[in-house]
Order: C-alpha cells, then structure tokens, then sequence
C-alpha cells in the first residue's frame, strides 16, 4: 500500500486541453482558436496602452507588501461603479460588500463557498451551455448544482421561454448564475426587454440572481451597455452580486486581478457581508497580490487613463467585429450551403460555430485548426491573415 496509489488522472480540461494538443502540433499552419485570448491582427498577445502607462506611473511606487487597504478598498469602490452604475444608490449609500478577488474565477470560488456557508439548502442553475469551469467551481465548493436551458443548437438562438419556465420551475429562492454580457460560449445575450422579463420571474420566485461578468466591455465595446443587464435587475429591485474580471477587458490574464460584490440592505449588512468575505480569504490565501491591483485601480482613477481603456476597448471590440464579417463574408463567397448569419449576430469574444464533435476533430486533424469540442472559436485570435484559411477549413469539414 503505498502512498498516492488511489489517485487515477484527472479528466481532461476541456479547454487547457485543446491548448496542449495545438503545442504539440509541428505543422506551421496551426492555429489556436480554443483559449479566449485576445491577440491583435498580427497574432500578438496585446498589452494595453493604457496599462504600460499605469505601470510606468506606479513604478517605483511599489512596495513588497500587502495591498493596502487605501488601494483595495479603492479598487473595490470603482468596480461596483463600473457593475452598477456611479450614480447607484448601492454605491453612493455604501450598501454593498466587495472584495478584491484572484480574478473571475476566484471571485466565482468566494462567492460559491460564501452561498454554502449561509444558504447550503440552496441550489445554483448554471446555464446550458455555460463556461465549464462553472461546474467544477460550485462542485467544489460543494454546492448542489442544476442547470436551466438557455440556448438552441438549431436554431443557434436564445431558447427565451425555455429559461423563463426553468426558473418558474425551479424551488423558490434558488441562486441563478447569469451571463450579463457576450455569452460564453454561445455569443448570444437576451436582449433589454428579456432581461426586464427574466427579472421579472425570478422576483416572482425569490431567486437569487449572480452575474458573472468576465467581459464587460467585450461585447459593444462600451462599458455601461455591457452592465445594462445588472443595472436592469437592480432597479426592478434584486439584491444581486457580481463577479468582475480584468483578464479581457484589460488583457492582464496573468495577474489575477477582480472583485466580487454583494448589494445589501444596509450598511450593517455590507459589514456582516465583507467580515465573511474576509474571513473566507484568510484561510484561502490570506491575501490577493499587489501589482495588478495598483495597475487597474491606477487607470481607473486616472481619468486620461480611463478614456484611453475606454478608446482601446472599442478598438479591440471593432476588430473582433471586423473578422465576424470577414469570416462570414469568406464563407459566402466560397458557396457553402448553410447559413452562417449567427457568426455576425453573435457578440462577444466567441463564435459558437455549430460544428460537431466530428467535425471538430476534422478542422484539427486535416486544417491543424484548434478549437474546442463544442465548436466554439475564439474570435480574439482570428486574424486577417488566418481568416481565408479558416474559412476555407470550416467549408471544407462541413460541406
Ligand atoms: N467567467 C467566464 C464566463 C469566463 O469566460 C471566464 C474566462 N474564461 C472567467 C469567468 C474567468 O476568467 P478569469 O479568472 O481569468 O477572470
């Protein structure tokens, strides 16, 4: 009997998956078309203009220390502008709790475990299909899980009534997690009159609503618009709580930079809220890393800053578009017989190509083309020297 002879290999991530088979392609026409990360029309990753200034402005500012409470409670404040608006009453009264978490996916794990602790009866509806790292997040917090449908694969639309009768079907004063920007994977968002409905029934349910925003920014390229479905929420009256990233609206991936927030009833229940948030990150990982946190919370309070995110986001948002068209376009003029409308009616950093697993496989074994099993491709990676190839690969696996 020896030790670790019971741990069998963990099943294959879906999408570190893709990633690894494409490194280990030797042919140069490969392309990676499965991680959601932006590059721009050269292939390049993208540092932000706006960021190498803030770096610039906060070198030498820096201290090997924690991140100190000034600086995080600031980031905190102007993320839940950024969700819920400045002029929101939450924000200016203060009745919310907000932490900085390691980026959306650590904002997901805190607020996962902070629903276990204080709600274990309840269960999260993920949508159908939704970023898969949602399943493992809320298993392992240990969270019974159901999912709600959301979307069609034939008519590759949103399934509308669907949702509404899943979450009039679900026991009262269930969590829902919400996508209130630029879907992933399917591209596709309810559009303002949906959100007022689906708001609508989930009051008339007691259900919890939980917005995962990983792409404000991303889909319309401006940043209101893309928290329009929050703000919608809040003023029909929900207590909400949101999960904010600055992996893609900001390109800092690597430095696991987010907030989770909580509105509350009142200030005594934001303290009750951000003591358990705390309590909760002690024992994690004590504390989030500095330099990432200067970064943001440096653009966001340098107003020239901000208006250069801002101007960059749009470039990136319009470029994305721009390969939507082209790629759509390419598949025209090349005569293929299905409809391709969706890639161009779709938002955000993905195509939710309706490939088959079959098909898939085919774009990789005879194009070297990566993308993940459910035909998801990653827009941020098309390019205008790639995008005639992949075309050309798509007609010919799905002719
Ligand atoms: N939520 C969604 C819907 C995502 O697509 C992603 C990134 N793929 C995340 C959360 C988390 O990303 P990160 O942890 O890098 O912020």
């Amino acid at each position: 009997n020896e030790w670790w002879d019971r741990v069998r290999p963990a099943p294959e991530d879906p999408i570190i998956g893709v990633t690894e088979a494409f490194l280990s392609d030797s042919s140069p026409f490969k392309i990676n078309l499965g991680e959601g990360a932006y590059r721009d029309d050269e292939g390049k990753p993208v540092v932000l203009e706006c960021v190498r200034k803030a770096q610039a402005k906060i070198a030498g500012s820096e201290f090997l220390e924690l991140v100190s409470a000034t600086v995080g409670s600031n980031l905190v404040e102007e993320c839940v502008k950024l969700a819920y608006g400045k002029d929101s009453n939450f924000v200016k009264e203060r009745k919310f709790a907000g932490i900085q978490a390691l980026s959306g996916t650590g904002a997901c794990r805190l607020f996962a475990e902070f629903q276990r602790r204080f709600y274990p009866e309840s269960r999260i509806y993920l949508p159908i299909p939704t970023w898969p790292n949602h399943h493992n997040i809320w298993r392992d917090a240990q969270v019974p899980q159901s999912t709600f449908r959301y979307y069609n694969n034939s008519t590759k639309r949103l399934e509308f009534s669907a949702i509404l009768d899943d979450i009039k079907n679900a026991p009262d004063g269930s969590f829902f997690l919400l996508h209130p920007c630029a879907h992933n994977p399917t591209g596709i968002d309810p559009t303002e009159e949906q959100w007022q409905e689906i708001s609508y029934h989930l009051k008339v349910k007691n259900h919890f609503p939980f917005f995962d925003m990983a792409y404000q920014g991303i889909a319309s390229g401006n940043l209101d618009k893309d928290a329009k479905a929050i703000q919608i929420l809040v003023e029909d009256g929900h207590l909400v709580a949101c999960a904010q990233s600055f992996s893609k609206n900001m390109g800092l991936y690597g430095h696991r930079v987010g907030c989770l927030s909580v509105l509350c009833a009142d200030n005594k229940q934001a303290k009750a809220v951000r003591s358990q948030f705390q309590q909760i990150v002690r024992a994690m990982y004590s504390s989030p890393p500095v330099h990432g946190i200067l970064l943001v919370s440096t653009i966001l309070n340098d107003p020239e800053l901000r208006k250069l995110w801002e101007e960059e986001l749009e470039v990136i948002t319009s470029r994305i578009m721009r390969m939507r068209v082209v790629l759509h376009q390419t598949l025209e003029e090349l005569n293929s017989s299905l409809s391709w409308d969706h890639i161009t009616n779709q938002v955000g950093m993905f195509c939710f190509s309706g490939l088959s697993p079959e098909q898939v496989e085919q774009l990789r074994s005879r194009f070297h083309v990566y993308v993940t099993h459910d035909g998801r491709i990653s827009m941020g990676a098309v390019t205008t020297s790639n995008v005639e190839y992949l075309a050309n690969a798509i007609h010919e696996v799905t002719k």
